[in-house]
């Protein structure tokens, strides 16, 4: 099957009573493949470090599993899960929720930047409100573990999700390292990513003991098997005319539509918005709260269309989502490391794509991505794209006929 789903079950990873109820409610039936090879190795306490395809529920491996393990302790948290964006960190909390539905005593928190941190100090000063499990971005976490507001002295699991964009950052390196130190020596550290090059893997495993190691090494792997990968040549001032023409010509569920600039994301959602698609933007240049409320209502259904930076770029889990179109294409050089090789440059370029496309066909379910290729540029991240995965990318065709959602 495509998410290589075997026959077993997630009885026979021998998790609690209250874990598996919880598991049945979300409607989870057997374990997804990479579920079935790391549950059983992370419940035990071992280190994991992860690679598998996007949308195959990689999350749900470090919420069982450390779930499974908690022992609660009033006032301590034993469970540090980081993130590179708030909105995939008030997502991971919410799986938290989910499944930790019947086990009352345990208390979770999530924290990040563009909130008031007086909030988060306050849950953190009281025995009764403070958290077992932790989920946060690492800027706001390092600041409230500076200000003595939280001490990690209790940490048993450390885990770090979209692990590779959290270590090559710079900045966000430095606070998980930071971060890092405060906790204990002895604890179980995970990580997990869709990608996650040959440079990058003993940049994790330095955090680690003995890991479980898992990889996809053949990159032609990773592409999602439910999902249709189009291209679709236009000029920079044909875009708008060609997306409403897709948007018109698609069945769509629900749909992400990839911008390079906050300003773009405003103005392109403004001129959906005004041609009657029921849009929303989401970026970094809208309030907090704001965001996590645009979040929220795509995620129930209240927007068909998001328009978003890569803010949504990975992580992001909207199961309805079944098209995903990169009106600008990802070019990492409009991004950070400037010193970065060209090869470098588009090697991350390919990364974000995947990541991107990754938002439709999630679970094995299908999904049609298309990309605007409007400059030389595009085209070679196109190639570089193709080449990579080794998959050749068709042309959209005229009226999208034969493409079905
Ligand atoms: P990843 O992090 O690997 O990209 P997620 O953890 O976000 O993927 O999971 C993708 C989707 O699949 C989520 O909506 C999740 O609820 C669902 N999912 C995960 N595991 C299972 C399962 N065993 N059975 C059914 N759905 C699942
Ligand atoms: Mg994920």
């Amino acid at each position: 099957s495509y998410v290589g789903i075997h026959s077993t079950s997630f009885r026979d990873f021998l998790l609690k009573p209250e874990l598996l109820k919880a598991i049945t409610d979300c409607g989870f039936e057997h374990p997804s493949e990479v579920q079935q090879v790391c549950i059983p190795q992370a419940i035990l306490g071992t280190d994991v470090l992860c690679q598998a395809k996007s949308g195959l529920g990689k999350t749900a491996v470090f919420v069982l599993s450390t779930l499974q393990q908690i022992e609660p302790v009033a006032g301590e948290c034993s469970v540090l899960v980081m993130c590179h964006t708030r909105e995939l960190a008030f997502q991971i909390r919410n799986e938290y929720q989910r499944f930790s539905k019947y086990m009352p005593e345990v208390k979770t928190s999530v924290f990040y930047g563009g909130t008031d941190i007086k909030e988060n100090e306050k849950l953190l000063a009281n025995k009764e409100t403070h958290p077992h499990v932790i989920v946060a971005t690492p800027g706001r976490l390092n600041a409230l573990v500076r200000e003595k507001k939280l001490r990690l002295g209790s940490v048993q699991r450390f885990v770090l999700d979209e692990c590779d964009k959290m270590l090559d950052q710079i900045d966000m390196r430095r606070d998980v390292q930071e971060i890092f130190r405060a906790t204990p020596t002895q604890k179980q550290v995970m990580m997990f990513s869709a990608t996650l090059s040959q440079a990058t893997r003993p940049v994790c495993k330095k955090f680690m003991q003995n890991p479980l190691e898992i990889y996809v090494d053949d990159e032609t792997k990773l592409t999602l098997h439910g999902l249709q990968q189009f291209y679709t040549k236009t000029s920079e001032s044909e875009k708008n005319r060609r997306l409403n023409d897709i948007l018109d010509q698609l069945n769509y569920n629900q749909v992400i539509v990839f911008v390079k600039s906050t300003v773009r994301a405003t103005e392109l959602d403004r001129l959906l918005r005004e041609c009657h698609f029921p849009s929303v933007a989401v970026h970094s240049g809208v309030s907090q709260e704001e965001r996590i409320k645009r979040y929220t209502d795509f995620k129930n259904f209240i927007h068909r269309v998001c328009v978003s930076t890569d803010v949504f770029g990975r992580g992001i889990d909207i199961e309805r989502i079944n098209v995903a179109i990169n009106y600008d294409m990802p070019d990492a050089t409009s991004q950070q490391n400037p010193g970065a090789s060209d090869k470098d440059t588009l090697a991350s370029a390919a990364d974000t794509y995947l990541h991107r496309v990754g938002r439709a066909g999630r679970f094995g379910t299908k999904g049609v991505a298309i990309s605007f290729i409007s400059t030389e540029r595009d085209e070679q991240v196109m190639k570089a794209i193709e080449a990579r995965f080794e998959r050749k990318i068709d042309e959209y065709p005229e009226g999208g006929k034969g493409v079905s959602v």
